[in-house]
């Protein structure tokens, strides 16, 4: 058995210890030691970082009482020193002892239960086993950085089974270890855990629910905590304050602003619209006039260079309204051009996707659609005039 040197100073940076074993696994070594300040990966906690004698500890974990030290190439002696990455360390601690006050909050207030926890890079989630809502979400987050100003010193304890059992806000595995290994804060989370944490609330620092959602008929909440919760409000801040600059107003007017650029963007559609409505109807008039028949059909060709595409688009509305009408459209800029191919919906007998597919291929562009409408781009602005004359042909074949 490793002695755990991590369970008894919370800490210690740094160790002397005796290599008992080191094999080989796949080009990398398994070092067990007599004793170790590395924490290894277990109850959604990751496992400590260092080196030990110089060299990297890639991977930690526990197996049969032993803890295995993974290194990239062995030790050349037999006394090393170890040493933990200590803000890694210091920032999972955070992380655990929030997650704890968090979830020891929900169950208080709201009885929720944490089915599982993990610690993800710098995010913290839990799933809980029932739906949690946003009020209950924010009233635990409220009670857990609350604890934190309280700054409550973090109690390891081993009760007996009958304690736990009456205490816990969740029971320890049946085939558990006795006795338990219980994380205590007074007044606000009593549960059976093997990880680390600081030694008080207060250096949690900052509790923040950053999102939740719905998962497996419970809730997955993510929280920052510690030093990862003020990286997350610093980057929240910076596109606060981007928001501000761009809006030219403060933070608690950015949702007004946002509101009225909204209110600006409908009226300003409508106005557009009806601006298109009423140049675009004659000019519908006069393409239906001057269309060249064909059988019961009227085939439309029109291409308006500098047209945006709501224009053509428009237009496209106002001549397929006419079952009669087959209209070919083109519009665009210098940029490349838009292609807007179709008919009344109605329109059984006629397909406009041969005539567009050989279109695009004219003009090297993408596409697509159904029968009656198909539309694409292509920045080949020039040959649409071609194309347009190409795909009238290919229609016609397609009507015979
Ligand atoms: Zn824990």
């Amino acid at each position: 058995m490793t002695r755990k040197l991590y369970y008894e100073d919370l800490y210690a940076r740094e160790f002397d210890a005796e290599i008992l074993s080191c094999s080989e696994h796949d080009g990398r070594f398994h070092v067990v030691l007599n004793q170790t300040l590395f924490y290894p990966s277990g109850g959604g906690q990751p496992c400590d970082l260092g080196t030990i004698d110089g060299i990297d500890v890639l991977e930690v974990f526990e197996k049969g009482g032993e803890i295995v030290h993974v290194l990239a190439s062995a030790p050349k002696i037999e006394h090393v020193l170890g040493v933990i990455d200590w803000s890694r360390r210091f920032e999972l601690m955070q992380q655990h002892l929030g997650e704890h006050l968090f979830a020891g909050s929900l169950w208080n207030l709201s009885q929720i239960h944490t089915a599982r926890m993990r610690i993800e890079g710098e995010n913290v989630s839990i799933d809980t086993d029932t739906p949690a809502d946003m009020s209950a979400i924010l009233e635990a987050e409220r009670a857990a950085n609350e604890a934190v100003w309280a700054d409550i010193p973090v109690e390891v304890i081993y009760p007996s089974i009958d304690e736990v059992k009456a205490n816990a806000r969740k029971l320890p595995p049946e085939d558990a270890e006795l006795p338990i290994r219980i994380v205590k804060v007074e007044g606000v989370d009593y549960v059976p855990c093997c990880g680390v944490h600081v030694s008080s609330t207060g250096q949690v620092g900052l509790v923040k629910v950053t999102s939740v959602e719905n998962h497996k008929g419970g809730s997955r909440i993510y929280l920052r905590c510690g030093r990862a919760a003020y990286m997350w409000v610093d980057s929240v801040h910076r596109e606060v304050r981007k928001a501000e600059a761009e809006l030219v107003c403060g933070y608690d007017g950015i949702n007004d602003k946002i509101a009225s650029l909204k209110n600006q963007i409908h009226s300003l559609k409508a106005e557009n619209e009806a601006t298109l409505e009423r140049f675009l109807r004659p000019l519908a008039e006069d393409l239906v006039k001057g269309a060249e028949n064909f059988g019961e059909r009227r085939i439309v060709k029109y291409i308006a260079p500098s047209a945006g595409q709501e224009e053509v688009k428009h237009l496209f509305r106002l001549l397929t309204e006419r079952r009669e009408v087959v209209a070919l459209l083109a519009g665009g800029n210098s940029e490349g051009a838009f292609l807007m191919f179709g008919t009344h919906k109605e329109n059984k007998g006629v397909d406009v996707r041969p005539a567009f597919r050989r279109a695009m291929e004219l003009l090297g562009g993408k596409g697509g659609g159904s029968p009656f409408c198909a539309q694409g781009w292509s920045t080949n602005a020039e040959g649409a005039e071609d194309a347009l004359n190409t795909a009238i042909s290919e229609l016609k074949n397609s009507m015979k």
